[in-house]
């Protein structure tokens, strides 16, 4: 396949373009680097399948001549994590809306078939033991921007589902779980980097809340093969499904796990969500995925455990230390 990746400089994305260039495939990846940064795709540079263009989703022109080069999109460009949507309300508003409008657009007046990433958010407040797809999405105040990002990605959804229903086009709608792995940053959110990155320089390990609140984390190397496969499978077309892993944790056991794994003397310090993240926010309490649909349709098992996932973060971590370049330079 000739497949354009938006967000392809990104966590997940760099991954996915890493995925489709070991089978063989084409790829342009596009992204402005706002939150994903070239060096995640240093492994693919001059690579001859392979192409990076720099810019945004929001240029309707470019979009549509990136788009042209393929037959399939993933469209994963986003305004990604808490702290984005809560610091740049009104950015990651414009990225999340007018950059899923353009992509999907472009996809379908050149006919490419496409995948667009949605989140586990989209479900909000709903902490319903095991929510699959059809869970109802149960969301704050409409002015709150904390659930701007809920309300833009399941508008994305529309505009994916809508125009796949008008078009008969192949399309996906995948939505992730706590995906975590190599290359993801802490910068934004994202609480297993951020506890990693705190073990290993000795800070405190930063709980929000009471660190009751759950959730089910899962591998980036699980869900980049299963969205490859979605796409290739047609009862899976025009429908959303959700991607994740299957072993639930509490934050505060997290932090405690990542202390251990990393044989850190960290302690940890319990952060009121006022301090985090502002006035006014709101968690979701439990998040567990129910991914039997994608079970059903390509036989997805997530295998990455939780003490896995961590680990693989970690092990980047490291290598990815000045101590680490240090002693390999020398
Ligand atoms: N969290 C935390 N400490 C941090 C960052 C996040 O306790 O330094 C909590 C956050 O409040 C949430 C959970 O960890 O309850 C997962 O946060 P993340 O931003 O990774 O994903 P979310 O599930 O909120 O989208």
């Amino acid at each position: 396949m000739k497949a354009v990746v938006t967000g392809g400089a990104g966590f997940i994305g760099s991954h996915l373009c890493d995925h489709l260039i070991a089978e063989g495939h084409q790829v342009v990846a596009l992204d402005d680097l706002s939150t994903g940064c070239e060096s995640n795709l240093k492994q693919l540079s001059g690579h001859p399948d392979f192409e990076l263009v720099k810019g945004s989703v929001l240029d309707e022109v470019l979009v549509d001549d990136v788009v042209a080069a393929g037959d399939t999109v993933f469209h994963l460009a986003a305004a990604v994590g808490v702290h984005t949507i809560v610091d740049r309300p009104l950015e990651s508003l414009r990225t999340n809306l007018h950059g899923t409008e353009n992509v999907v657009e472009a996809a379908v007046r050149r006919r490419a078939r496409y995948l667009v990433a949605s989140t586990s958010e989209v479900y909000g407040k709903n902490d319903a033991d095991g929510l699959s797809e059809d869970a109802d999405r149960i969301l704050g105040s409409p002015l709150k921007s904390r659930w701007s990002y809920a309300a833009a990605k399941g508008l994305d959804e529309l505009v994916a589902y809508v125009h796949g229903g008008a078009s008969g086009l192949p399309c996906v709608i995948t939505r992730f779980f706590n995906i975590v792995g190599p290359r993801q940053t802490g910068r934004y959110g994202m609480v297993v980097p951020r506890f990693v990155d705190q073990a290993l320089t000795g800070e405190p390990v930063t709980v929000y809340g009471e660190g009751t609140q759950r959730r089910c984390f899962g591998s980036v190397f699980d869900v980049v093969p299963a969205m490859v496969s979605l796409l290739e499978t047609p009862a899976a077309h025009n429908r959303a499904v959700n991607l994740g892993g299957k072993e639930e944790v509490s934050i505060s056991d997290l932090a405690q796990r990542v202390i251990d794994l990393t044989g850190s003397d960290s302690t940890v310090r319990h952060v009121p969500y006022e301090e985090a993240y502002g006035e006014g926010y709101e968690d979701m309490r439990r998040r567990m995925p129910d991914t039997s649909l994608a079970a059903d349709l390509i036989d997805y098992e997530p295998r990455w455990r939780l003490d896995d996932i961590v680990g693989s973060v970690l092990e980047d971590k490291r290598a990815d230390s000045p101590a680490a370049h240090a002693a390999l330079a020398s």
